[in-house]
């Protein structure tokens, strides 16, 4: 890195040159390798290798510091363009066609770039979220596929508009109304927040009510964010500087008919349908932030020297390492297992998993968002503390990892929400279990 550019990431160098090069993308792609090589199957190994050679190479050719003047936007068109947007799905209803595919496919896509930038990874996880919706709903309708395409490949960021001011946890009781019209097209009013990317996205989905607190009243509308009453403002969110988040003002918005991704009554049942893949993703990131915080100061602690010796020798410091970087080898098999599971039952059926069983999912999506983000949140932190000053300074990507980890509790469903949906099951799981 040229002296320019290193003064573009950070305002004072405060780690050594040789450790600071020691931290490269390159290496830390490399630790990660040496521990996951096993466990991936050839097929994972090779995606995995592919996304990474594309991260470096443009790292490198576009000289990415993932300092603060850089807008991670300006990225997404060339990683749609790879298909490196979500792998979740074929492709194929839009001529993309993608050999590898499947939730597990995409844990492995999302470890590669969210090691590159972790705020980047978020951000691109937002825009499937509105992906998944067209995917299930598109009913070949052509503005459908074409939104969907514009989505896959980067031509636009994507956002799904869920909560509003007054209704977060509680997203079934919404406020925000839709009025159907003579001509079968809808008016939307009301306002929505926290929307990851919705500020600089061209396509929303946004989930309204023809009855306010009425979950059984839901619709699920594509709407284009240029279209007359649609009005966004940001909401800076300090913990991650370069997300756009936005807060949206509805005013008499038409949704034409064939933008209507769910009818009045099919809203809530669209919602939920998103959960288990939503939430697995959320911790698919959440370990592949630790993995990116655990590679930063696994390399670290085996190069900084205090009491003239490599302070991983201290067991302070190595059996801490080794406890976090136990669970998180530990719930990356638990979970590229879940992962596993969910697309060989995909495919037994024919791309839609049967209600019984997707319900059935939803407990242990529940279960690995909740421990995979407060695993990610516990070992981001410890990792900086490990790296002392190196891991709190503006240096390398751990006070991104410090900070966005924190926030995983919180989106797709906080950690008490999570307990809930878990306690719930756990009356099922008797009933179901003792007579
Ligand atoms: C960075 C970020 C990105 C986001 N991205 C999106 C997005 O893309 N799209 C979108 O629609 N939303 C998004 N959100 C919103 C997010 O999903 C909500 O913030 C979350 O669901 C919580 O809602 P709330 O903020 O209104 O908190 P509240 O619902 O008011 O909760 C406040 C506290 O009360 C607790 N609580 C509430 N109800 C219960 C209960 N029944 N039992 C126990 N505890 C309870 C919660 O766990 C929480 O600790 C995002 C939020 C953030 C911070």
């Amino acid at each position: 890195m040229s002296n320019e550019e290193k003064k573009r990431k950070f305002k004072v160098q405060a780690i050594n040159d040789e450790i600071l090069g020691k931290l490269s993308l390159k290496n830390r792609y490399n630790w990660v390798n040496n521990n996951l090589g096993n466990l991936l199957t050839k097929e994972q190994n090779a995606f995995f290798r592919e996304v990474q050679k594309f991260c470096l190479r443009f790292e490198k050719k576009n000289k990415i510091t993932h300092g603060p003047d850089e807008d991670i936007y300006d990225w997404v068109p060339a990683f749609g363009e790879k298909g490196y947007i979500t792998r979740q799905h074929d492709g194929k209803c839009v001529d993309l066609d993608y050999a590898e595919y499947g939730l597990a496919m995409d844990f492995v896509r999302n470890l590669a770039i969210d090691m590159f930038d972790p705020q980047f990874a978020m951000g691109g996880g937002a825009t499937v979220l509105a992906i998944n919706p067209i995917y299930d709903h598109h009913d070949n309708v052509p503005v459908r596929l074409e939104a969907l395409k514009e989505l896959l490949t980067g031509k636009s960021p994507g956002a799904i508009l869920i909560t509003e001011p007054e209704r977060g946890s509680d997203a079934v009781h919404q406020l925000t109304t839709c009025d159907e019209q003579e001509d079968g097209s809808f008016l939307l009013n009301g306002v929505k927040i926290y929307n990851t990317n919705a500020p600089r996205s061209k396509w929303v989905i946004c989930y309204a009510t023809a009855e306010q607190n009425n979950g059984n009243k839901m619709a699920q509308f594509l709407i284009n964010t240029s279209w007359e009453g649609f009005h966004v403002e940001r909401v800076n969110i300090p913990w991650v500087p370069k997300l756009y988040l936005g807060k949206e003002t509805l005013k008499n918005v038409r949704v034409p008919k064939e933008y209507i991704l769910g009818g009045v009554g099919k809203g809530r049942e669209h919602l939920f349908e998103g959960l288990v893949p939503e939430r697995i993703c959320i911790a698919a990131m959440s370990v592949a932030e630790a993995w990116g915080a655990l590679a930063h100061a696994g390399i670290y602690v085996n190069l900084r020297k205090q009491f003239d010796q490599e302070i991983l020798k201290f067991q302070g410091v190595g059996f801490s390492l080794a406890d976090y970087w136990a669970r998180t080898t530990a719930l990356t098999f638990g979970l590229l297992k879940f992962c596993e599971s969910y697309d060989e039952k995909k495919e037994k059926f024919g791309g839609e998993i049967p209600k019984n069983i997707s319900q059935a999912m939803v407990a242990g999506a529940s279960q690995f968002k909740y421990v995979c983000t407060q695993l990610s949140k516990d070992v981001c932190y410890e990792c900086a503390n490990l790296m002392g000053g190196a891991g709190l300074c503006d240096n390398t990507l751990m006070y991104d990892y410090l900070n966005i980890s924190r926030i995983q509790e919180i989106v797709g469903g906080s950690r008490q929400i999570q307990q809930y949906i878990m306690s719930m099951a756990l009356r099922n799981l008797y009933k179901m279990s003792v007579f």
